[in-house]
Parts: structure tokens; C-alpha cells; sequence
């Protein structure tokens, strides 16, 4: 937020400057052509009616309508208005004969006046009150073309100046005004831009204690069960009780590490399905529904399959696939007791396979419906920890699916069962290909 900051306030900082620069210059530049272009016009204007060199003729007072003789101060009652013929204000006019001496002059005369200043053509001076004039000198001819003096026509710089000053406390004041909101901004928005850094690193650091939780759960146990040896003499069949449970938690071990070696590859390489074979998914599920009969054998629950003669495919690699139903399955199996049903539905729509594991378990209270898919997000952590299972099946589903361009939702009623839905994209395969 800070560096940000800085740099929006150094960026705005110049941006102001230069709008500064480029304002007065502007003005700077308009201010200058019009006395150039006044200057010249008089200047024009006055060559035409002047005849004896230092001499004013009546004539002049045409264009200069309140032109005062002479070095007086002049307080002629419409004094501020002497260039009315340009419609200008402000200005002032002296007109010199050649060794410097004032004929007549017009206007606001700056006060502590600069004597002759001739050999500068363009400047600018300042009187006492500190206001500044610009001021031009031109050499006047008479109408016959002999040099008849000088002119000096000049201006205040007043409104100039005033113009600027006021433009200088905007741009002042408005600078730490901006800052603040910059420095505000800039922490809300470094804020925003950390929030999926600061999430995806809490969920990380979540993960890893996660794991190592349950890592240490089995080694534990293992621990535990070797001490137990250490100091009583076992007989064969004891051992035999020991290694099963040692050889519980080590398979315990094995499946978490194999879970999390494959969610790590699916992180790793997240959508590749293109690359993948077609698989029939009728072949697919059938496998899976044998694998778990054989396994399920004992347990009086009767798992069906319901699926259409003709085979629908989809890309994929068959492990992964396979995978997704067997979690799907074990879960439908493990949390619905006894005389249950499962089933598994195939199904297709336009272009979508839909692939329903249907159960008639305890069901997932809807709260809980959208966090089983976290990893290792278990409903009731006892309850589910004497299935085995850590809470990284549906999470390896979900990622599974999602790399297969798919989607899997569920919809459960406590008590009476849940239906996970999979959804996957069918791709079109020749007969004899697949
Ligand atoms: P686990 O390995 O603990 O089964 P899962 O990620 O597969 O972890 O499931 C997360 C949680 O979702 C489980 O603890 C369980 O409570 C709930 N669950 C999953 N499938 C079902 C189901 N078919 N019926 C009821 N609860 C389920």
C-alpha cells in the first residue's frame, strides 16, 4: 500500500506540475499576443498621424482619445479606459522622444516607474507594490518615415499572476487531499488484491496441519502397539493380533498418501482431458459396481446399477474416472445401514453424461452439504473415523471432475438418503473406436 502510494502520489504530483506548466504556459502565451497585437496596431495607427519628431498632433488624440501631455500625473476621469479603442484595461502607453524625454502617456503608469529601457525591446518589470507589467519599446516614425521617438505600450500582470497564485493553492491543496484519498484507496485495494493470496495461503497451512493430523493418528497407534511388546514376553498368536493392527495403520497411512500424492498431481496438472482416450462409462461403472460387490460381499445392502444399452462416452483417464465412483460408492455404501439400497443411474442429456449414485443412508443435513467436498471435512468426525475414511474422497472427486470439465452435486435428506450427481461432458465415438 505504501509503495503504491508513493507511486500514484509521485505520478499525481507531476501530472500537477506539468497541468501547472502547461496551464501557464497557455495563458502566458495568449497574455503575450495580445499586447503584441495591440502594440502593433497602435503602433501602425500612431506612425500614420505623427509629423514633427517629440511633437503630439491634435490627430493622435483620435486614437488616444485621453492621451495626458507631458511627465504630470495625469487624473483624467475616464483614465481607465484609455485603451477603450482596443477594448482592453489595464494597459498603459508612454511615448518617448528620442533622448528619453516623456511626451504623453495613457493609462495605469506602474508606480516607481523604470527610467529608459529603450535598448530592451521586451520585458518585464515590476513596481513597488510588487505588481508586475510586461512591457514593450518600439521606435515610432513619422509619416514622412524620419525616426520620431519611442513608444512604450505595456501591461499589468496582475490578473496573470492572480490567476496562477490561485491555480498554485488548488494544485497545493488539493495534493494532500488526493494523497490522503490515494493512501486509502491504495490499502483497500493492495487488501483486495492479497485476499485470494492471504485465502489460498490459509488454506494451505489448513492442509498441512490436516495432514500431518492425520498422519500422526496411525503412526501413533503404531507406536503405541510396538512399545506394548517391549516388555511382555507375546505369544505367537499375539504377535499375529499386533502385526494386523500395525499392518491396519499402515494401510491407513498408505491410502492418505496415495490421496494426497493424487490431489497434488491433479494441482499439478489440472485440465488435461483432451489428451485423454474416450472411455465407455457403461464398461467403467460396471467394473467399479463388481470391484465393491466382491468387497461388500457380507453386508446385506443391494447395490443395482441402472444403465442404458447404448454406451455413452467420455474423455478421461479411466483411473481417475474410476476413482471418482468407487469414492462415491464407498461413501453410499459406508453411510447407509443395512437392507439399504444403493444405486448407480447413467444417464445422458444433450451433451452432458449424468451419472447419479443414489442411497438410502442417513443422509447429510443440508449445512453440511456444501463443506463435505472440503478436504478432510468430515460431518461428525468420530462417526466418520470409524469408516476409515480421512474426508478427502468427495474432495478428490470434485477435483477429478472439475479437471475433467464436469460438475458433481449432491442433494440429501437426513435419514432418508442422498443422491451425488455427476455431470461430464460425452464425447461422440464411432462404433469399434473407444
Ligand atoms: P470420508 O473419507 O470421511 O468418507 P469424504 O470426503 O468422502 O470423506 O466425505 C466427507 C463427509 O461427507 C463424510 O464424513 C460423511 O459424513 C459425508 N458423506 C459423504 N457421502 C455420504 C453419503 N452418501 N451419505 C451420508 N454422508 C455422506
Amino acid at each position: 500500500a505504501l509503495w503504491y502510494g508513493g507511486v500514484m502520489g509521485a505520478i499525481l504530483g507531476l501530472a500537477g506540475f506539468t497541468s501547472y506548466q502547461m496551464v501557464a504556459h497557455a495563458h502566458w502565451t495568449a497574455v503575450n499576443q495580445e499586447l503584441q497585437s495591440i502594440a502593433g496596431t497602435l503602433h501602425d495607427s500612431l506612425e500614420a498621424k505623427l509629423t514633427q519628431p517629440g511633437q503630439i498632433e491634435a490627430s493622435v488624440q483620435d486614437i488616444l482619445p485621453n492621451l495626458c501631455l507631458g511627465d504630470h500625473p495625469c487624473t483624467h476621469s475616464s483614465e481607465r479606459h484609455i485603451l477603450n479603442a482596443f477594448g482592453q484595461s489595464g494597459y498603459y502607453i508612454r511615448l518617448l522622444t528620442h533622448q528619453g524625454k516623456i511626451v504623453a502617456t495613457a493609462g495605469d503608469i506602474p508606480m516607481n516607474y523604470l527610467p529608459d529601457l529603450r535598448h530592451q525591446p521586451k520585458q518585464i518589470l515590476q513596481d513597488k507594490q510588487g505588481i508586475r507589467y510586461q512591457r514593450y519599446t518600439l521606435a515610432l516614425k513619422n509619416v514622412s518615415g524620419q525616426p520620431w521617438g519611442w513608444m512604450e505600450i505595456g501591461r499589468s500582470l496582475q490578473e496573470f499572476d492572480d490567476h496562477l497564485a490561485i491555480l498554485r493553492w488548488i494544485i497545493w491543496g488539493g495534493f494532500p487531499v488526493a494523497i490522503l484519498l490515494v493512501g486509502a484507496a491504495s490499502w483497500f485495494l493492495a487488501g483486495l488484491a492479497m485476499q485470494p493470496i492471504v485465502n489460498s495461503y490459509e488454506k494451505m497451512q489448513q492442509f498441512t496441519a490436516d495432514a500431518a493430523h492425520e498422519i500422526r493418528t496411525p503412526l501413533a497407534s503404531i507406536q503405541a502397539v510396538i512399545e506394548s511388546t517391549f516388555d511382555t514376553p507375546l505369544s505367537e498368536r499375539e504377535f499375529r493380533e499386533l502385526f494386523t493392527a500395525i499392518a491396519r495403520q499402515n494401510q491407513r497411512l498408505v491410502r492418505l498418501t496415495e490421496d494426497l500424492l493424487l490431489i497434488s498431481r491433479l494441482e499439478r496438472h489440472p485440465r488435461k482431458s483432451v489428451e485423454h482416450p474416450s472411455v465407455c462409462l457403461n464398461d467403467l461403472l460396471t467394473d467399479v459396481v463388481e470391484g465393491l460387490l466382491v468387497l461388500d460381499m457380507a453386508r446385506s445392502i443391494r447395490l443395482s446399477t441402472n444403465l442404458p444399452n447404448q454406451p455413452i462416452y467420455v474423455k478421461g483417464e479411466p483411473n481417475q474416472l474410476a476413482q471418482i465412483f468407487t469414492n462415491l460408492l464407498t461413501n453410499a455404501l459406508q453411510y447407509t445401514p443395512e437392507n439399504g439400497q444403493v444405486s448407480v443411474l447413467l444417464n445422458r442429456t444433450f451433451d452432458q453424461a449424468v451419472i447419479d449414485i443414489q442411497d438410502t443412508g442417513i443422509g447429510i443435513d443440508s449445512r453440511e452439504q456444501e463443506r463435505i467436498f472440503d478436504r478432510f471435512y468430515r460431518v461428525a468426525s468420530d462417526r466418520s473415523r470409524c469408516t476409515g475414511g480421512v474426508g478427502l474422497g468427495l474432495a478428490i472427486a470434485r477435483e477429478i471432475v472439475t479437471s475433467h470439465r464436469g460438475s458433481i452435486q449432491v442433494s440429501s435428506t437426513p435419514g432418508q438418503g442422498s443422491i451425488f450427481a455427476v455431470r461430464l461432458p460425452v464425447v461422440e465415438v464411432n462404433n469399434g473406436d473407444g
